[in-house]
């Protein structure tokens, strides 16, 4: 065993977007901070990609200008259409224009390099210990213990979060989880439009169904609870419907990929910030858009997470309270893209559904609103579909909003 112990003023677990927006808040005011990787970088990220303008800003403004490499082809995306049974389509562009289609590989090492941190990969984090004044990180690296002694640590570690598990071991097993997965085709012919992100609203798809174009060819992606039916049947469903319904013709997928993931706690408002001198953020604290978008929540919530360090340190204050009051903005934010009444009275998205839905003749209106109510009700057999209404309708009431009380 490796007894050196490398001391930091702040760990950060994971190299991601989470990761490089603290590292650089931490970077910036001038800390020892040193981000864990478990695998070799850059490294491979299953995502589509799409950026919300809001988390294009947030590069832009920490990062600097997107360099052509960090892009996937098409190099951007205007915005989304939304599809329903009654075969209306609905395009709606983003807010302030086309967004980059992120080459993750390339685009989290560019920003993890950008932040200025130091970067330990092929190190993976296995465990941690707060004395309350410090703590001590337990990695692998080549097999081998390695230790290090931090003040702070941020789990920017993802959706299964080992460093969540460490500090509440039972939680992951209290949430919704979701099957992803996205197969690529070689395109005979797609009469989709190329430049939007295309998302389906059918009941016999499942509960996220996608796709769009990159590199030359068509993502088709599915998502639907654990457990309740198998990615490649879900997949083949949805390849099927697409040819029948839309003129899409894909050979046979070139390349697979799928993985569970914690695309609940944003639903239900049960977001988790850690404890004592551990923080949590990103997709592991439950930060996940509606249609699939966590990139820019990742990256706002990151930087949260490092401010919340620096302020700790400068004004000698609980690292917890000062999260917690900086974290809820973008609770909120987040939450809110699920709430059903949200989105009816008011426009928590980047992109305008009130204004195209306008546009639509009444009759065409109408069956939108059939079409949306018996998507929904493919939510009701699950107990936390139930709760995202009585969720919301507590926010509409009350007005608050989660922190990690109710753990
Ligand atoms: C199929 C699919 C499509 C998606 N499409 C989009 C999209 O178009 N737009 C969008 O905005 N979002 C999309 N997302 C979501 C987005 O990818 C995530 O929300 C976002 O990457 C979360 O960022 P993060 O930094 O919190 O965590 P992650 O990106 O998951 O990063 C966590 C990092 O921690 C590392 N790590 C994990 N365990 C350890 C350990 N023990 N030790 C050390 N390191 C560890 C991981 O290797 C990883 O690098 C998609 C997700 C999926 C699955």
């Amino acid at each position: 065993m490796n007894t050196d112990t490398i001391k930091v003023d702040v760990i950060i677990v994971g190299a991601s977007l989470a990761a490089s927006a603290a590292a650089k808040r931490l970077v910036d005011a001038g800390l020892n901070a040193v981000a864990l990787e478990r695998k070799a970088l850059p490294r491979h990220k299953v995502c589509s990609g799409i950026l919300s303008p809001r988390g294009h800003r947030f590069l832009i403004e920490n990062f600097g200008p997107l360099p052509r490499e960090i892009l996937h082809e098409p190099t951007s995306c205007r915005g989304v259409t939304f599809h329903f049974p009654s075969m209306i389509s609905l395009p709606m562009d983003f807010h302030g224009g086309p967004t980059p289609h992120l080459n993750r590989m390339n685009a989290d090492y560019w920003a993890i390099m950008r932040s200025g941190v130091t970067v330990h990969d092929r190190t993976t984090f296995v465990g941690l210990e707060d004395s309350g004044k410090d703590v001590m990180v337990i990695v692998l690296r080549d097999g081998k213990p390695v230790m290090y002694k931090a003040r702070y640590v941020i789990g920017a570690d993802g959706p299964k979060s080992p460093v969540t598990r460490c500090i509440y071991p039972d939680y992951q097993k209290g949430i919704p989880w979701f099957m992803v997965g996205q197969k690529m085709h070689a395109v005979i012919e797609c009469p989709l439009d190329d430049d939007y992100f295309h998302f389906w609203f059918h009941p016999n798809l499942g509960h996220y169904t996608w796709c769009h174009a990159r590199n030359g060819l068509q993502i088709v992606g599915v998502g639907f609870p654990v457990g309740s039916k198998t990615l490649s049947k879900a997949h083949m469903n949805a390849v099927e419907y697409l040819e029948k319904k839309h003129g899409v013709k894909l050979m046979d997928a070139e390349i697979q990929e799928g993985s569970s993931h914690n695309f609940g706690p944003s639903l239900i408002n049960r977001y988790i910030f850690g404890k004592g001198n551990v923080l949590i953020t990103g997709q592991s604290a439950g930060f996940f858009n509606m249609l699939a978008e966590g990139m820019s929540c990742a990256l706002h919530s990151g930087a949260i997470a490092g401010e919340a360090v620096v302020e700790a340190i400068q004004r000698n204050k609980p690292v917890q309270d000062i999260y917690r009051s900086l974290v809820i903005s973008e609770t909120q934010r987040c939450t809110d893209q699920w709430n059903p009444l949200k989105i009816i009275f008011n426009n928590p998205h980047e992109a305008d559904f009130k204004a195209e839905f306008k546009r639509l003749s009444g009759k065409d209106q109408q069956k939108v609103v059939l079409d949306i109510w018996r998507f929904l009700k493919i939510y009701a057999p699950f107990k936390w579909g139930r709760q995202i209404l009585s969720q919301s309708l507590i926010r509409l009431l009350t007005g608050k909003y989660s922190s990690d009380r109710w753990l």
